[in-house]
């Protein structure tokens, strides 16, 4: 069973991917780390962001051991991650490594944003988590204030509109929800709730 979890930042997507995959017991990846590594090694090894032919070349040759998870996570890594990630040439690199995962034996969970509609089209089942802008943002706010990193959260509002923007108007594979997607509105559910939406709607989608 291959599941596309697709949707924006800090919707609780991730989250979902993860206790989603230990309930079914299948392997989950989480693709927004692959844009997020290469964006780094980019900035390793002072590759423009806008080099699309290095960063495919790094993208090529990705092994996300060897990475510190913190730093992968950080906001800044998630700007550039976006950034990267409109060029064509740096997901097609990525592609066969994320199709290969989801084809395993006993199939898996793939959180990103173009899991359902690039990826894995075929997927037994997709979910598209989104909430409310405002809230996403007070979500990372509270996240960011947590590991004592400091930023407004007017800032922090500002740069998840940008990043929306960004993803969903590059040429490439933009952020959108597939059309066979369900939607998973966590603005005002706890993560516990949306488990239990997303495991409802998966029995009942592979019931059928
Ligand atoms: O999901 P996460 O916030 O870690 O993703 C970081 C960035 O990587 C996103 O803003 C998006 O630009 C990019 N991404 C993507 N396709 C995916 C996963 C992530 O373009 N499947």
């Amino acid at each position: 069973m291959i599941i596309a979890i697709d949707g924006t930042a800090a919707s609780g997507k991730g989250t979902l991917a993860k206790r989603v995959a230990e309930r079914y017991g299948l392997a989950h990846l989480d693709t927004g780390l692959l844009y997020r590594a290469v964006g780094c090694l980019g900035g390793r090894s002072d590759v423009s962001l806008s080099d699309e032919d290095a960063l495919a070349d790094l993208a090529e040759d990705l092994d996300l051991d060897g990475f510190d998870e913190e730093e992968l996570r950080s906001d800044g890594a998630g700007a550039n991650a976006s950034i990267v990630a409109a060029h064509p040439k740096v997901r097609a690199a990525l592609m066969d490594y994320q199709r290969r995962f989801a084809r395993q034996p006993g199939g898996a969970v793939l959180d990103g944003r173009d899991i359902g509609t690039v990826i894995c089209p075929d997927a037994d089942v997709k979910l598209w988590v989104d909430a409310a802008v405002e809230e996403r943002a007070r979500r990372r706010h509270a996240e960011l204030s947590a590991r004592g990193e400091s930023s407004s959260y007017e800032i922090v509002l500002k740069q998840m509109r940008a990043r929306d923007a960004r993803d969903a108007a590059r040429a490439d594979a933009p952020m959108v929800k597939a059309a066979d997607a369900h939607l998973i509105d966590t603005t005002s559910m706890t993560i516990e709730a949306a488990v239990e939406r997303a495991c409802e709607i998966i029995d009942r989608t592979v019931a059928r």
